[in-house]
């Protein structure tokens, strides 16, 4: 294991998340490689009164990954560590990065049910917020989890999985990092599958009238709406039967489509976008008259995940699947009500209704509606627009993207929030997990 203890003015330790609008110099930085070094730390800083707070990829935009006291870098516990062909399970260590966890699968014939838009995070950070991806009969990332190892406040180890500790697995398998640190997910696994893609532009009209239908009727539906236009691009994407051969897309297209178009061009677009904002919408429209019908098949994890390297920001709401049309209707009319001008696509997708406590899709299917600004942007006005549009249909905030919800306003929205807050106070009742994001979503 190393650990530092820092220069708390230092600059060269501050860490910083992807979005670039976290940052934090932890008073210490532990990289663990055993459990048994997980446990001392929190021994160690349980008794000293530090906190300890483990950070994934920090592809988080609020701040529930900033770590004042000890932070600790799980890499050391990555990679496969059992795994089950008959029923499906794979155990991994706590660090390991979904891209990881997709290529290790593959040797044994198995991939993960759904994936969100790229699969750079930790597994712990993904089901930790509540991560998903798109599709209306399956749920985000963290319904997967059938067992998870944590430490938790005293340093002990708690195994949690559907034969023990049974009643704690719809807390710890979407635990905002609140409850323990996570050094072993068993997640539920499929055989691998081959996805046909159908990407197209439909008129954003007709696309709200049919979204229900559409979502309903395919595996994974993604829309993106391109504000300041009438259109938006839509994503179908369907399971092929077992045996399938994939058709992937011819690596030159895949190459100017998904890297050069969608990250090069944008990010130049998005640029000019900051500096001349009045050519947003002539620029949205280009754009959107750029974008070509495609399909193709190929593995899922490569049809589920993108390179996304313009940094943005993002807040993305979860409502009632049937008040999604009303709501992007409404996020339309506030748009050119305040005359904002808005360079990214508003996306759309859909989640089964799941059972765990803190979900944003707990007890509801659900539609989620996700604004971006580019990171360089003043975000505030068009996400406190958005955010107000989302509250007033019963919207929770997705955990990790940007939002000033508080624990009196969350209270309401999840019919079990109580009893988290119960688990929270057995497995942490020194609060050695906080930071400044729980103290306000949950309570001190
Ligand atoms: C470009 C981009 C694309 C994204 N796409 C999607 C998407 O398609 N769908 C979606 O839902 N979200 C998406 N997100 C949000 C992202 O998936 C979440 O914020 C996720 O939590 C990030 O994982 P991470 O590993 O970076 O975790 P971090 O942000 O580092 O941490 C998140 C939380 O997990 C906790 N944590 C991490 N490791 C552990 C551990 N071992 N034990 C206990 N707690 C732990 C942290 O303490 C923190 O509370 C995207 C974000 C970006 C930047």
């Amino acid at each position: 294991m190393t650990s530092v203890a820092l220069d708390r003015s230092s600059n060269s330790t501050r860490w910083r998340n992807w979005g670039r609008n976290q940052s934090v110099v932890p008073q210490t930085i532990a990289r663990p490689s055993s459990v048994a070094e997980v446990q001392e730390i929190v021994r160690r800083a349980a008794r000293s009164g530090q906190t300890v707070k483990a950070v994934g990829a920090g592809h988080s935009f609020t701040d529930i990954a900033v770590a004042p006291g000890v932070q600790l870098q799980l890499d050391g516990l990555a990679g496969l560590t059992a795994v089950d062909r008959a029923t499906g399970e794979a155990s991994f260590g706590g660090g390991t990065r979904l891209y990881e966890i997709s290529a290790l699968l593959d040797g044994y014939g198995l991939a993960m049910p759904n994936l969100g838009d790229i699969d750079r995070q930790s597994i712990s950070g993904a089901i930790s917020t509540g991560t998903h991806g798109s599709g209306a009969r399956l749920g985000g990332i963290a319904t997967q989890v059938a067992a998870m190892t944590l430490v938790i406040g005293d340093g002990s180890l708690l195994r949690v999985s559907e034969r023990e500790n049974s009643e704690l697995l719809p807390a710890v398998a979407l635990g905002l990092g609140a409850l323990g640190i996570i050094v072993e997910v068993t997640l539920r696994c499929v055989p691998s599958f081959v996805l046909q893609a159908d990407e197209r532009s439909a008129s954003l009209d007709e696309l709200l009238e049919t979204i229900g239908e559409r979502a309903a009727l395919a595996d994974h539906l993604d829309a993106y709406w391109f504000p300041h236009t009438s259109a938006a691009l839509v994503k179908t994407n369907m399971r092929l039967p077992a045996g399938s051969a994939p058709e992937p897309l011819h690596p030159v297209r895949r190459f100017v489509d998904d890297e050069l178009m969608s990250n090069q061009v944008f990010r130049a677009v998005c640029a000019l976008g900051h500096v001349a904002p009045g050519l947003v919408p002539q620029i949205n429209r280009l754009s959107n008259a750029a974008v070509a019908k495609r399909t193709y098949s190929d593995w899922s994890h490569r049809v589920f995940v993108a390179s996304r390297t313009v940094r943005f920001v993002e807040q993305e709401y979860s409502v009632p699947a049937e008040a999604l049309p009303e709501v992007v209707r409404h996020i339309r009319a506030f748009i050119v009500r305040r005359d904002l001008q808005i360079s990214f696509p508003v996306e759309l997708r859909f989640a089964a209704a799941d059972d765990l406590m803190l979900s944003t899709a707990h007890g509801r299917l659900s539609g989620y509606v996700a604004v971006h600004r580019y990171f360089r942007d003043d975000h505030r006005e068009y996400f406190a627009g958005v955010e107000d549009i989302c509250r007033a249909v019963g919207g929770r905030p997705h955990w990790g993207k940007l939002h000033t919800q508080t624990a009196e306003s969350l209270r309401w929205l999840y019919p079990r929030f109580d009893d988290f807050v119960g688990v929270r106070n057995a497995l942490d009742p020194e609060r050695t997990f906080t930071n400044p994001y729980l103290d306000r979503v949950l309570g001190a």
